[in-house]
């Protein structure tokens, strides 16, 4: 029994009808591209969040996480009133999967008890959001018999972020989490949500992907991300073009004489990373994984002096990884914290781990989480 089907169990008195599950995402290259209308090359991870679902029959909707096993009722009917006027007064974790109902139209539909539980690191860059979204989002979608495409149901993960949370975040975590493949990313144009699977082959390579968690904690409906998005538009307005998409690196001499130097250095970010999600696309086509570790630096490079969303931690993990033989690494996720990736060679796993690891107590900081993260197949009810 999964530890969904037992906290549903223990919370509800009753068996449930079926689990569900979604993984949580890397971001493998393309940085705050996804708001921009622009690229990202996210791949899933084998962390997932599960969800144990039964209907009941009076339109109300309880939902229990091994995270907070206080369960949290509401009539379907009234999830309406709350979002997004009323969302304070729902418990914030609880919003994401009454968000994923009030989006998907819960209103008349048939009452459920949903109880979930989790192996995806929360903040960490890695998307746990995104995956209790689409756990309740593939779920509802088959119990409620709405016969929603993959797509359909990423964005109603993207609209309860961003409308029953307050997370002004894209739409690439919920896509890369509903699409992923074993041993693939997913090439996502976010203007037209084109998605194209793109072979990784890290296994075949002798590679592994290592994500090292700095466990400073990011938050995104606070901050630097609403900045940034900000300046991201005033960059697209002074150009004169609907999103950052629209420019490529030719239009960057004009864009530095006609805007501020902090705007053009947001611009200068967003612009050259989807070039750099570009280049990566072909190089592991053309060439493989082994040749992508340039990119991977340069992203870096530009996060953390254009865009400005790095920081101590990150940038330490970033030069011991490199420092220790990996072949690229990045900072990834929305930036302030969470996590960064190094690309590295199998036999050199211990060694990145190690220097990691000292390099974050010779500069004071607590210990990072290290592991290394496969990847995997999208959201699905299990078997
Ligand atoms: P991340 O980078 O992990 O997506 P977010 O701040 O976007 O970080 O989302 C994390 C939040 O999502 C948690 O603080 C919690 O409110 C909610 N959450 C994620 N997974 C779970 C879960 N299994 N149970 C309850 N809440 C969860
Ligand atoms: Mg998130």
């Amino acid at each position: 029994m999964t530890d969904a089907a037992r906290l549903f169990r223990d919370t509800f008195g009753s068996e449930p009808s079926g689990t569900w599950s979604a993984p949580g995402r890397a971001n493998l290259i393309g940085e705050h591209t996804d708001y921009n209308d622009g690229f990202v090359l996210p791949f899933a991870i084998e962390h997932r969040t599960r969800v144990a679902l039964g209907t009941r029959d009076d339109g109300r909707i309880r939902v229990v996480s091994t995270f907070d096993t206080e369960p949290v009722e509401v009539a379907l009917a009234e999830l309406d009133t709350f979002f997004p006027e009323r969302r304070d007064e729902i418990p914030e974790w609880a919003r994401y999967p009454l968000g994923v109902a009030w989006a998907l139209g819960g209103a008349g539909r048939q009452g459920v008890d949903l109880a979930f539980s989790s192996d995806v690191p929360v903040g960490a860059g890695l998307s746990s959001s995104a995956a209790i979204e689409n756990a309740t989002a593939v779920a509802l979608d088959d119990v409620w018999q709405l016969g929603l495409d993959r797509v359909d149901l990423a964005q109603a993960g993207r609209r309860a972020e961003n409308d029953a949370v307050g997370a002004p975040t894209g739409i690439m975590d919920q896509m890369a989490s509903m699409l992923g493949r074993a041993d693939a990313a997913i090439f996502l144009d976010c203007r037209s949500l084109d998605a194209n699977v793109v072979d990784l082959g890290f296994a075949a390579a002798g590679l592994d992907l290592v994500v090292i968690d700095t466990g400073v904690t990011h938050a995104h409906s606070t901050g630097g991300y609403g900045e940034r998005r900000a300046a991201c538009e005033r960059g697209a307005a002074i150009m004169g073009v609907p999103a950052l998409r629209d420019l490529s690196v030719d239009d960057l001499p004009r864009a530095q004489e006609l805007m501020d130097d902090v705007t053009f250095r947001r611009v200068r970010h967003v612009v050259t990373e989807n070039q750099r999600v570009l280049d990566t696309v072909r190089t592991l086509r053309e060439e493989g994984p082994r040749a992508i570790g340039e990119l991977l630096v340069a992203s870096h490079s530009s996060m953390r002096d254009d865009f400005e969303i790095s920081v101590p931690e990150l940038d330490t993990a970033v030069e011991a990884a490199l420092g220790a033989g990996a072949i690229g690494a990045r900072m990834t996720g929305g930036g302030f914290g969470g996590a960064a990736i190094a690309l590295v060679p199998h036999a050199e796993v211990p060694a990145v781990t190690d220097a990691a690891t000292a390099a974050f107590a010779a500069s004071g900081f607590a210990p990072p989480t290290i592991f290394t993260v496969t990847p995997s197949p999208g959201a699905a009810r299990d078997a």
